[in-house]
């Protein structure tokens, strides 16, 4: 059997290595337009110097595995077409490219590795006073702008959005915005415009839906993204199976702490299938959100199984030393292809 996995991020690098060990007689090769790995979670740390967030892809893979550094630029019937302009076929297609890292003109998108190299640039180029915007008040945004604020106090740094960490409990949310004004970072609620003449403008607004996504001739859902049945299968194609930030998976938020699960659970069906057995259901529940502020600083909030917030939090470096933990986790379970998951919410 051929097995092709589009994509190694989180969920393309579990479900490749998780295949490798599963089954023996695969031929499984994963396309990646990257020889890096890219630990999306790192990319604040990238953009503000303190920390690296890519490593060698190849280091990630079981060596059974082989891959090919290209974009996928087209799904067909049983192969897909590289940027290479190779075709590469395949029994099984797992779709695993993320979602889109678009920002508007002149600001830098928080989703890839390559702009928060050019946006990590730009920052140490800026003198003392600069103005830094990060637009977007999601945890992506709370994490980027805190790093930022903590890395250079000698810059000023403001956040832009209609609200701020709405996932978060009100006591949580309470700290985050404790800790940013504490940063000297100003808050400014209301509609990022692109007449804004700050010096650097970060975009941390929620990936859109890839391109690849959008033209492929799999089936999607009204936001775009590719639908799946309960096994993790393409409504559309049943010889691909959808995992991570592209996939339609209901109840599912765009976060490492589904996309590895999903990716462990379809690698497992498609071995079910391979073996002529039924698929097992998808399900997993939520355990929290972990929201660095800064590298000494943090607010882990715990989740109901349906992913809303309890009222339990914590915050503080033991707050930042538990997402410290959570990162190099993400790293351990894609490279051994193992996830750390409860049954879904009934
Ligand atoms: C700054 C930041 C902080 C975050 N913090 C957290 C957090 O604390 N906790 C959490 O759970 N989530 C967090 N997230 C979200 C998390 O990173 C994503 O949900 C996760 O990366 C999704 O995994 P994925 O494998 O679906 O996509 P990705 O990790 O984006 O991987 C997609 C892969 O597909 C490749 N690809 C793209 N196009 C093609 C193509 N045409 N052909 C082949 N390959 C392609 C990409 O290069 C990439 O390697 C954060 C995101 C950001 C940006």
């Amino acid at each position: 059997m051929k097995i092709v996995v589009a994509g190694a991020g989180y969920a393309g690098t579990t479900a490749a290595n998780r295949l490798a060990r599963k089954i023996d007689e695969a031929q499984i090769t994963v396309v990646n337009p990257s020889p890096d790995f890219v630990e999306r979670v790192r990319l604040h740390e990238m953009i503000a110097g303190s920390g690296s967030a890519t490593r060698p892809l190849r280091e990630m893979l079981h060596e059974r595995i082989d891959l090919v550094v290209a974009s996928i630029e087209e799904i067909g019937d049983g192969v897909v077409t590289l940027s290479t302009g190779q075709d590469l076929a395949f029994d099984r297609l797992v779709y695993a490219v993320g979602s889109s890292n678009e920002a508007p003109q002149g600001t830098y998108a928080l989703g890839g590795a390559d702009q928060a190299a050019r946006a990590h640039e730009k920052l140490t180029e800026l003198g003392a006073g600069a103005t830094v915007t990060v637009v977007g008040g999601g945890l992506t945004g709370l994490e980027a702008v805190s790093e930022v604020a903590t890395v250079r106090p000698d810059l000023s740094v403001c956040i832009v959005s209609e609200e701020f960490g709405a996932s978060l409990s009100d006591g949580a949310r309470g700290r985050v915005l404790d800790v940013l004004r504490s940063l000297g970072v100003e808050i400014v609620t209301g509609r990022w415009t692109p007449d804004d003449d700050a010096d650097l403008v970060l975009w941390a607004i929620a990936g859109g839906v890839h391109e690849l996504t959008a033209t492929s001739p799999l089936a999607v859902d009204a936001a775009g993204r590719v639908a799946v049945d309960e096994f993790l299968r393409s409504t559309s194609h049943p010889n691909v199976y959808a995992v991570g930030d592209g996939a339609a998976v209901p109840g599912a938020r765009l976060s490492c702490q589904a996309a590895i699960p999903q990716a462990a659970a379809a690698a497992d069906n498609l071995v079910r299938e391979a073996k002529g057995e039924a698929g097992k259901p998808f399900s997993m529940s939520f355990v929290g959100q972990n929201v660095s502020l800064g590298r000494a600083n943090g607010v882990i909030q715990a989740s109901h199984r349906n992913d809303e917030p309890t009222r339990f939090w914590f915050g503080g470096r033991p707050a930042a030393l538990f997402k410290e933990q959570v990162c190099r986790a993400t790293v351990r379970w894609a490279r051994s292809g193992t996830a750390v998951a409860l049954p879904g919410p009934r």
